[in-house]
């Protein structure tokens, strides 16, 4: 079989979706439920493919990769109608008679670009909202997880529409190429450097972007809530994937005594989660490469007195792609894990006087996607609420936000641009026409046209006219 050039793969996506039949709503369900088929029929072999490119665990990977997917997919199909039907809006009194609505259609063909974290979850899951809005789609998964890019490949043209859903495998080339096309809209998780190039690349064209992006996220912890419970939790968000999570909590920010409690609460949930060697653990996933193992390891090991006290962890074998789950106490501002996304096993606690202080450090640095607070405090959420600016705000939990449907999720700032999941998802790859209709007479009150005397000029102003030109 020869695999088709990229021109001819983006031809044929434009003809599908120039021929008319990705919009009727009828081809929009049986995507959909051919995605769920697609989904339940795979699941362990998309497994497979995530164990191998990630390391970890085949049921975190079915959470992640299938589960939560296919909870979208059941979503959009439940809901198709709804988000999608044409709504009557009210019309204006100067119109007379006529009606207004606004009418929900696909944006044409887009490109989903996506990265290794979630390799097929980040691809599937714009994926879902772009049939469900009725486009047609290239899609491009990322060539650091080759084994799911690979499965991806297959089994896209096995169960979808082969010509309006296609895949393009590849790298940096075959992503500069696809970029020098035009699309109707380009959907791109990944970071930020990127997220540069895509929106530069875009602006060519004036091709709408949404860009799912990252950034460190930082969580605000206060002695109101139980310290041993929260450590749980947030050992479960930074821990999970080894730390590759968009959402993962990056550091922590606590007054003295919370923040010495809370690294010792975490570094027993460690142990609890994965045994007191992690390095054994089947549950313990490794970091994507050899490159990012080096880099955190860098951060381990930068001989810095800012980096703080190694509580637990503070090991790394590149080879082997392992970085132990690692929290430092006691972290400096300036510190290099601070300076940059840690995307991985790093939990640093920086020590700050109060909530006050904690929101002055969130504000001083870029918008982030995520930020946590676990507190009982209504004065401090109330605080943080007002005060900061982020993609999502999530109060005494961490990255579960993700799951709930009904809220929309992405970044603002460097953290990203636009948002998805449920009907966010069918409006990002929706354009909403305004469509107005005179359903008498053909245009609106002659008030509106010249010449402009001064009972015309009165009852358009407002103001009393004297003196001036006599109406005709
Ligand atoms: P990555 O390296 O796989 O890159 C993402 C995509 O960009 C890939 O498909 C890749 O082929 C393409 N790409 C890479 N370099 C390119 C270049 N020079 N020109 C054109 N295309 C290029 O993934 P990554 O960026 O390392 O992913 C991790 C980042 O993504 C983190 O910052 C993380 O926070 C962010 N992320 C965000 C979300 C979200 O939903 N907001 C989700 C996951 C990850």
């Amino acid at each position: 079989m020869t695999i088709p050039t990229i021109p001819q793969t983006i031809d044929e996506t434009r003809e599908a979706f120039a021929s008319g039949r990705t919009v009727p709503l009828k081809w929009r369900r049986e995507q959909l439920r051919a995605m769920g088929t697609m989904l339940s029929e795979s699941a362990e072999r998309i497994e497979q493919a995530v164990v191998e490119d990630l390391g970890k665990n085949s049921a975190e990977a079915h959470l992640t990769e299938v589960r939560a997917v296919s909870m979208e997919v059941s979503l959009l199909l439940r809901n198709l109608k709804s988000w999608t039907k044409t709504r009557r809006v009210r019309s204006s009194a100067l119109m007379g008679t006529s009606r207004a609505s606004v009418q929900r259609q696909p944006l044409g063909t887009v490109l989903i670009i996506g990265p290794w974290n979630y390799p097929l979850h980040l691809m599937l899951m714009p994926l879902a909202g772009a049939i469900a809005a009725g486009n047609s789609v290239v899609l491009k998964p990322s060539e650091m997880a080759p084994a799911c890019s690979a499965l991806l490949a297959e089994l896209v043209p096995q169960y979808l529409d082969r010509d309006a859903i296609q895949v393009v495998e590849g790298g940096v080339d075959e992503t500069t190429e696809l970029l020098e096309h035009a699309w109707d809209h380009i959907f791109y998780t990944g970071n930020g450097a990127v997220g540069s190039i895509v929106l530069k690349a875009a602006a060519e064209h004036l091709t709408p972007v949404t860009l799912e992006l990252g950034g460190k996220s930082p969580l605000w912890i206060d002695s109101s809530v139980s310290i041993k419970k929260a450590a749980r939790s947030i050992a479960w968000g930074k821990f999970t994937n080894c730390g590759q999570t968009c959402v993962a909590p990056d550091y922590v920010l606590a007054t003295a005594d919370v923040g010495a409690e809370l690294a010792d609460e975490v570094s027993k949930a460690i142990e609890e989660f994965y045994g007191t060697d992690p390095r054994q653990s089947k549950d313990y996933g490794r970091i994507i490469n050899e490159r990012h193992a080096e880099r955190l390891a860098g951060l381990l090991d930068d001989g810095d007195s800012t980096s703080g006290q190694v509580v637990t962890g503070g090991v790394a074998d590149v080879a082997a792609k392992y970085v132990a789950p690692t929290v430092l106490l006691d972290v400096a501002p300036d510190a290099a894990v601070m300076q940059d996304e840690i995307f991985g096993p790093i939990l640093p606690i920086v020590i700050v006087d109060g909530p006050d202080a904690a929101i002055d450090f969130i504000n001083a640095r870029p918008k982030p996607l995520a930020l946590y607070a676990y507190t009982r405090q209504r004065k401090t959420r109330k605080a943080f609420e007002a005060r900061t600016s982020s993609g999502g705000l999530t109060f005494n939990t961490s990255v579960v936000q993700l799951s709930v449907a009904k809220l929309p999720f992405g970044g603002v700032g460097a953290s990203g641009m636009g948002a998805y999941h449920g009907e966010a998802s069918v409006e990002t790859f929706s354009h909403d026409r305004s469509i107005l209709r005179k359903t008498r007479g053909l245009d609106f009150t002659p008030v509106v046209r010249p010449p402009y005397g001064r009972r015309k000029t009165q009852a358009i102003t407002g103001r009393k006219v004297v003196g001036g030109r006599k109406t005709h």
